[in-house]
């Protein structure tokens, strides 16, 4: 199937394949592009435009289409934003998706605010696990980073999900040199101390600011290296994810990760695919094309209409974001306005 010919029509059944024979089986589903944090690599401070309310899918309209994507392979669903737990009601919304797709896996990336009191409910109604942000673990630093002094707030969400079982947690943490590199080892020890896992992700040109340069970008072979020098780690054998996973070779516990979004871009394994807040299927965080998937389930389309829709779509898929090419550009939208 590796045959990079688009001009052909995509296979009329099986999994959610490309031309390059890559395989989409992961979604991740914006529910809101609002949020409650500005952090500095995503948001501006303020004047960003929200989506009209009446232009955002509905619960209804978010269970119908992961049930779609379910039927065309997608097993791992993953609610994101801007920030999903500013969305009224979230907990209802995933009850309707455990109850319409029970097989799939749902878990939450959250900014981690408001997890002190929606933990509880969320996992409840059958949210499996989260993975929450956090850049610093120093209280003027993250305040810096996110614009917000919460990260006492953020360190109860934590706690709160921990105790409602919504595991492994996993942390995602931003890398910006000059920012907050020099805080790699002391993430390496909170994870140890807390059985997480913390990812440290590359930062990339999706900020709505456009402040990004790439001298700000703090490769993960650094990260790596760094943390090993203080506590030798083991690498883990490769799986689907973008992750590379290390283990502590001395068995501590908890786990590190690093997403190498920029020197080591992993498109050729790419399994990701999107929906906007909107209801806009992006097959790449960094596509400049969109395939609107609202209207014609607002105009009634049937599933399998839509089904060929997103085949069509996946088909489609560049061979990706070619970020270290001179042609790079970014899209239109930034990263809250995409899912991340
Ligand atoms: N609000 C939630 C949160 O922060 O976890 C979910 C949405 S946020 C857009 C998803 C992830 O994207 C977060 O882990 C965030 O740190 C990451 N992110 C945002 N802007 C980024 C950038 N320019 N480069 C790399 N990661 C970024
Ligand atoms: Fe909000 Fe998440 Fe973007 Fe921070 S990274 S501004 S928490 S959407």
């Amino acid at each position: 199937m590796a045959v990079h010919d688009i001009e052909s029509p995509p296979p009329p059944g099986g999994p959610l394949v490309d031309t390059f024979g890559r395989v989409g089986d992961d979604l991740r589903v914006s529910v809101t592009d609002r949020c409650n944090f500005r952090c500095t690599y995503c948001m501006p401070a303020e004047g960003l435009q929200w989506v009209p309310k009446e232009q955002i899918l509905t619960f209804e309209e978010i269970t119908r289409v992961v049930g779609v994507f379910e039927s065309l392979g997608v097993r791992s669903v993953k609610i994101t934003g801007g920030e999903p737990t500013v969305r009224a009601e979230l907990p209802t919304l995933i009850r309707m998706l455990r109850s319409a797709s029970p097989d799939v896996e749902i878990s939450m990336t959250t900014n981690g605010y408001l997890l002190d009191r929606l933990a509880g409910p969320l996992a409840e109604a059958g949210l499996h696990r989260v993975t929450v942000s956090c850049d610093s673990l120093l209280r003027h630093r993250f305040a810096e980073m996110t614009r917000r002094d919460a990260l006492d707030r953020v360190m109860r969400g934590l706690r709160a999900a921990d105790e409602a079982g919504l595991t492994p947690i996993k942390l995602n943490c931003v890398v910006i040199a000059g920012t907050n590199e020099d805080e790699v080892v002391d993430f390496a020890r909170f994870v140890r101390e807390t059985g997480y896992e913390v990812r440290f992700i590359e930062y990339m040109p999706l900020d709505a600011e456009q402040h990004w340069e790439r001298a700000k970008v703090v490769p993960s072979a650094d990260v790596i290296e760094t943390i090993d020098r203080v506590f030798p780690l083991l690498a883990e054998g490769e799986g689907p994810e973008p992750a590379s996973t290390f283990r502590f070779a001395d068995g501590g516990a908890g786990a590190v990760g690093v997403i190498a979004s920029v020197t080591e871009p992993f498109c050729d394994t790419c399994n990701r695919l999107r929906i906007t807040a909107e209801g806009q299927f992006r097959a790449c965080l960094f596509a400049m094309e969109e395939t609107d998937l609202r209207t014609p389930l607002r105009d009634g389309a049937r599933d399998e209409e839509l089904a060929r829709l997103i085949r069509g779509a996946v088909w489609s898929k560049w061979e990706g974001h070619k970020i270290n090419h001179p042609d790079f550009r970014r899209p239109g939208r930034s990263m809250s306005m995409i899912g991340g």
